[in-house]
C-alpha cells in the first residue's frame, strides 16, 4: 500500500476519536477575556490553550508553553523544516444558533456545528490528526516539524510575539485559517482616519445637524443617518430620493423638531470585499449632496461624495486606483462616520496591492483630501506575499489535489491572515472551495468528510516538506 493510501485508511478509522477531541476544545468559551497573571488575554483563550496542551501531550508530542498566550507540538526534535500555526481564541457565539455554540453536533447534513469547528479549533485537530497519523504509522521525517497553537488571533494576534520574540520562524509556515488551495498574497492595509473641524454655527437655512454611521472599520456599513435642520421629511425625501435609487439604498425620514431624521438602509460586507456590499455611508453622502443644505458641513459632505463617491471603492476619485497581476486591485471603504455640529470624522479602510505604498497611495489620498480642507491621519501596512513556484507551495499544492482531485492553484486575499507578518508563511486550509463555514456568524460548521481529508493533505504535505520530497 502506497503512504497516501496508508494516510487515508489511519484518518478514516479515526473519525470519532477526531470528533470527541474537538469537541473538548469548542466545549471551552475561549472568547478574548481581562487579562491576568498568566493568561494575557483571559481565563477562556488559557483553558483551551491548557487542553490543547494535554491533548498533544496525551498523543506523546513534547509540549512547551509560551507566557500563557502560546503553545506548542513537536512531531520530532530536528531542525525546523515546517511550523503550523492555528489559533484556539474564537469569536463569541452570538446570537441565532440552532444547537449548543459550545459543543460539536453532527447533523443530518454531515457537516459538524460548533463555534471554532471551523475558525479555527477543527483545523488545528485536523493538524493533530495529521502529526498522530504519521507517528502511528511510523512515517519518519527528515526535518523539524512543529504545531503552534496561538490565543489571540482574532483580537489582534497580540499572542504571536510571545513565541517569535524568542523563536525564529520555520523556513516555512502554514496556516490552516483561511481555505483551499493556498493563498500566499495578501494585500496591504491602509487605514486613514479624515477629520475636518469648523465653526458651531447654524445660519439661517436648511442644514446638517448632525450624521452618524459604520460601527467597526473592517466593516462596509449598512446603516447610516443624519439629522437636518430647516427640511421636513417629505421635501427630503422627494429631493433625496433619486440619489438613493442611483445609490440602491432604502431611505426613510421622519420629522422631529425643526427639521427630520434621515436613515439610509444599505448592506453590510467585509471591508475586504467592498462590492459586496452597498455602503450606507457614502450612500448617504449622495443624498445629502442632492439636498439645498447650507453650512460648512454640508460643504464637506459634498467634497467627501466627491471624494469617495458611493460604489468607487476603487479610489478612481481620490488618485489612488491601482493594481496588480499578483494583488488585484486597490479597494476602498468609507466605514465609520461621526459628525456633529462643529466637525466630522470618517474612517476608511483600504486593502492595497503590493505595488502600493507611500508615495503612490498615501501621499496622493492626503494631497487630494487636503486640497479640499481635510486633515488625514494613518499609517500604511504592507501587504505579505511567498512565491507560489518554490518548493514549499509546490508541495502544498501537490497534496491538496492528491486527496481532492481539484487543480490546486495560489490565491491573494484582501484580508490579513494570522501569517501576514511571518515570512515564508502561506494560508493553506481548512475549508474547501465554495463551501459556507457560515465563518463568525451563527451555525459554524464544517463538513466532516472534509476535515479528514484536510488532515490526510495536512499529514502528506508534511511528509513532502519535511523530507524535501518534489512535488509530483
Ligand atoms: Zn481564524
Amino acid at each position: 500500500m502506497s503512504l497516501e493510501e496508508r494516510i487515508s485508511g489511519w484518518i478514516d478509522a479515526h473519525e470519532a476519536e477526531f470528533l470527541a477531541d474537538l469537541a473538548r476544545l469548542v466545549a471551552i468559551p475561549s472568547v478574548r477575556g481581562e487579562a491576568r497573571e498568566g493568561a494575557p488575554f483571559g481565563d477562556g483563550p488559557r483553558a483551551a490553550l491548557d487542553e490543547m496542551l494535554r491533548l498533544c501531550a496525551g498523543y506523546g508530542f513534547a509540549t512547551a508553553e509560551y507566557g500563557g498566550a502560546m503553545g506548542s507540538a513537536d512531531f520530532n526534535s530536528l531542525p525546523a523544516a515546517l511550523d503550523i500555526l492555528g489559533h484556539l481564541d474564537i469569536v463569541a457565539p452570538g446570537e441565532g444558533w440552532s444547537s449548543d455554540p459550545y459543543a460539536v453536533t453532527v447533523r443530518e447534513d454531515g457537516c459538524a456545528y460548533g463555534r471554532g469547528t471551523d475558525d479555527d479549533k477543527g483545523p488545528l485537530v485536523m493538524a493533530l490528526y495529521a502529526f498522530r497519523c504519521l507517528k502511528e504509522l511510523g512515517v519518519e521525517l527528515g526535518g523539524g516539524c512543529r504545531l503552534l497553537f496561538g490565543t489571540d488571533e482574532e483580537s489582534g494576534s497580540g499572542d504571536l510575539h510571545y513565541y517569535y520574540d524568542g523563536h525564529a520562524p520555520a523556513p516555512n509556515t502554514f496556516t490552516p485559517d483561511s481555505g483551499f488551495p493556498v493563498y500566499n498574497v495578501e494585500k496591504g492595509m491602509y487605514r486613514a482616519e479624515i477629520t475636518r473641524a469648523w465653526p458651531e454655527d447654524a445660519g439661517p437655512g436648511p442644514g446638517l445637524r448632525s450624521a452618524r454611521g459604520g460601527f467597526r472599520v473592517n466593516v462596509v456599513p449598512a446603516e447610516a443617518e443624519a439629522e437636518l435642520s430647516g427640511l421636513d421629511a417629505p421635501a427630503a425625501l422627494k429631493l433625496g430620493g433619486a440619489a438613493a435609487d442611483a445609490c440602491g439604498v432604502e431611505l426613510y425620514a421622519e420629522d422631529v423638531p425643526g427639521g427630520c431624521l434621515l436613515r439610509v438602509h444599505g448592506r453590510q460586507a467585509h471591508a475586504a470585499t467592498p462590492w459586496e456590499g452597498c455602503n450606507a455611508v457614502t450612500a448617504l453622502f449622495a443624498v445629502l449632496a442632492a439636498l439645498p443644505l447650507e453650512g460648512e458641513a454640508a460643504a464637506s459632505v459634498r467634497e467627501l461624495n466627491r471624494l469617495l463617491p458611493h460604489g468607487g471603492w476603487r479610489g478612481e476619485a481620490a488618485g489612488i486606483a491601482q493594481g496588480d497581476a499578483l494583488s488585484g486591485e486597490l479597494t476602498i471603504s468609507a466605514n465609520v462616520l461621526e459628525l456633529s455640529a462643529s466637525g466630522l470624522s470618517l474612517v476608511c479602510d483600504a486593502r492595497v496591492p503590493l505595488c502600493a505604498d507611500d508615495s503612490n497611495c498615501r501621499a496622493p489620498f492626503e494631497r487630494a483630501l487636503g486640497a479640499a480642507g481635510f486633515a488625514v491621519a494613518g499609517e500604511m501596512v504592507p501587504g505579505h506575499h511567498t512565491p507560489g513556484d518554490g518548493a514549499f507551495v509546490r508541495a502544498l499544492l501537490a497534496s491538496y489535489e492528491r486527496y481532492t482531485g481539484l487543480k490546486g492553484e495560489c490565491l491573494a486575499t484582501g484580508g490579513g491572515t494570522y501569517v501576514h507578518d511571518i515570512p515564508g508563511g502561506v494560508a493553506f486550509g481548512a475549508g474547501m472551495p465554495g463551501f459556507d463555514t457560515r465563518l463568525h456568524g451563527a451555525d459554524e460548521r464544517i463538513r466532516v468528510s472534509d476535515a479528514l481529508t484536510a488532515s490526510k493533505i495536512f499529514a502528506l504535505a508534511i511528509v513532502k516538506i519535511c523530507n524535501k520530497e518534489e512535488a509530483k
